[in-house]
């Protein structure tokens, strides 16, 4: 997908240049003549980014920048403002407006495409994890506290510089060592050292170190499994240096340019920083709400959703000849144990339950607790004959050893299985799953406490 660029500037010009250059770029590009038409198409349209002049009539760009980032809805949306050359006190206001990032006029192109990308990278990824998010909100899992990217915590960062120069040294000591942790090294390899030990949020390197390659040093950054998403900064001595581009092909986040002024090496760094802290986090809650969308929370099995998304795969590769079997399990009388000894008895029997169940099958079974009592076990490789020897094995665990109850109480706990075998490459799972339930009542049928196989 593209990403959406909002030019706003009243000058027309202006537009129509930032326009072409964007469009050269393969970028969507809506354009705003001024503030409030921004903030009318923010309301209505998709947009990933948006380069927004500070000097307008009416409202201006700071003001307009203010009032996206108190919005909840577009607060995430990264805005970067396009400034008068040489204007550092547009820069603080910019960046007490709560901008991004800046461009000067003129614009270089270079520097237009890679905050462009960058940002929009930024966004897109940001919305990707929301989607992940909110697909497992919709199967009933509580939604995560989620904050914006712009929102995260932007000091306490651990950075370290690779640079040799003196000045440059000073420059980023005076700007970031109040409120972040700054290491510096001007040795490559001994920076490739501490970077694979210590957690850096943020790398500064300098391309044109006297004695090292800082190039090598970003690729090798970039091909090292644990630092491959380290957020890496480049100082560059001019702006179409072939190193430069190099860099940014081997996907350096961004750049400076000697001499580089304070607020621009604030604003870089602190994109970076609220950047990974944010996927840092949807990384976790991701992971966390995938977790609890496939597993039962009692048991700790897998659930059914989780066996409806798989059993098809399984039974895929298994047409290919290799024999497949179903076994369906269910406590016998489970309302009697919740109704004599209560619930947290019941929920202590069935978790009790599942652990033995999953003891006495394979490791490439897969087991599953398809709701209340009733247990599934997918087992690839078995024949129906296996199938039923495994369901006596749980029947004889289960009724052989007593559960337990409240207070040191025990429990005579029995249970009911049926089994069933896929046939041949026709066969349905539906059809499998409905055999081994006719099997299963038939079990319950029969007296309960024993194992019944279909007959198809
Ligand atoms: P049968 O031998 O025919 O299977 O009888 P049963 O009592 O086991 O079956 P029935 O389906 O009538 O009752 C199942 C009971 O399981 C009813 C329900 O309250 C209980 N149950 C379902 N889920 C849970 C749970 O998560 N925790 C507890 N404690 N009980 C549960
Ligand atoms: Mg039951
Ligand atoms: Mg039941």
């Amino acid at each position: 997908m593209t990403a959406r660029v909002l030019v706003v500037d009243d000058t027309l010009a202006n537009v129509k240049l930032l326009e072409a250059r964007l469009v050269a770029e393969y970028f969507e590009v809506l354009t705003a003549s001024s503030g409030r038409e921004a903030l009318d198409v923010l309301k209505t349209q998709r947009v990933d980014v948006v380069l927004l002049d500070v000097m307008m009539p009416g409202m201006d760009g700071f003001e307009v920048c203010r009032r996206v980032k108190q919005d909840p809805a577009i607060m995430h949306l990264p805005v970067i403002m396009v400034t008068a050359l040489d204007q550092p006190t547009d820069k603080i206001l910019g960046l007490k407006a709560g901008a991004d990032d800046f461009l000067t006029k003129p614009i270089d192109d270079m520097a237009l495409t890679t905050r462009v990308k960058n940002l929009a990278r930024l966004k897109m990824l940001n919305d990707e994890m929301l989607r992940r998010l909110a697909s497992g909100t919709k199967f009933g899992l509580p939604a995560p506290d989620l904050v914006p990217w712009t929102s995260m915590e932007d000091v306490g960062a651990r950075i370290l510089l690779v640079e040799d120069q003196e000045r440059a040294v000073q420059r980023v000591m005076a700007a970031l060592s109040k409120v972040h942790s700054v290491d510096v090294l001007a040795d490559v390899q001994g920076a490739l050292a501490v970077l694979g030990e210590k957690p850096y949020d943020l790398a500064i390197v300098s391309l044109t170190l006297e004695s090292a390659d800082g190039l090598r040093l970003c690729s090798q950054i970039r091909s090292h499994e644990r630092l491959r998403h380290l957020p890496l900064i480049v100082i560059a001595e001019r702006a179409q240096d072939a190193r430069l581009l190099r860099a940014l092909d081997m996907d350096a986040n961004d750049y400076l340019l000697r001499p580089f002024d304070r607020h621009e090496l604030l604003a870089r760094v602190r994109t970076q920083i609220k950047r990974k802290r944010h996927l840092d986090l949807l990384r976790t809650s991701v992971d966390a709400s995938a977790e609890l969308a496939i597993t039962d929370p009692l048991t700790g099995l897998f659930n059914r959703r989780y066996l409806e998304a798989n059993i098809g795969r399984l039974t895929q590769s298994s047409a290919a000849g290799l024999p497949l079997s179903l076994l369906l399990a269910d406590i016998d009388h489970f309302k009697r144990v919740n109704d004599v000894h209560g619930h947290l008895v019941g929920d202590r029997v069935l978790r009790e339950f599942a652990e033995r169940l999953r003891r006495l099958m394979r490791g490439s079974d897969l087991v599953c607790r398809l709701g209340g009592e009733e247990f599934v076990v997918v087992m690839p490789g078995a024949v129906l004959e296996e199938a039923r020897h495994a369901g006596e094995r749980v029947c004889a665990s289960v009724a052989a050893e007593p559960f337990q109850g409240s207070g040191g109480a025990q429990l005579r706990v029995t249970a009911s299985v049926g089994v069933a075998t896929l046939c041949g490459r026709t066969d349905s799972v539906e059809a499998l799953l409905q055999r081994a339930d006719v099997a299963l009542y038939a079990a319950k049928r029969e007296g309960r406490n024993r194992v019944v196989s279909d007959a198809a």
